[in-house]
């Protein structure tokens, strides 16, 4: 049996801790961009659709500090990009490669 395709489309909308947030394609340099106030992920157009999803959780990580309350106390852009990097590349790879297995049954 040939194996499906990979095919995943970003949704419109997110909804992180009951809160709303629209997803946006917007041509830009960064790959995305969360504009808290406006409740508005940006995804840069054109990137491969794993780019995408590994952009729209990198967004959300955002979004989740900001709720939490962690943007405020940290109050600096370095640190917080830090943080959510440990998870764009030490943990979402773990993520993917065991619910992948997950998902298969091994
Ligand atoms: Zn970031």
């Amino acid at each position: 049996m040939p194996r499906k395709k990979t095919s995943y489309s970003l949704p419109s909308t997110i909804t992180v801790g009951g809160m709303q947030f629209k997803i946006v394609l917007k041509d830009m340099e960064d790959f995305g961009e969360m504009d808290f106030d406006k409740k508005v992920i940006y995804i840069r157009k054109g990137l491969t659709q794993e780019e995408e999803l590994d952009t729209l959780i990198h967004e959300v990580h955002h979004v989740a500090l900001g709720i939490s309350g962690l943007s405020n106390i940290m109050d600096d852009e370095n640190t917080e990009e830090a943080l959510v990097r440990i998870v764009d590349y030490l943990v979402m790879p773990i993520v993917k490669q065991e619910y992948k297995r997950f998902i298969q049954g091994k």
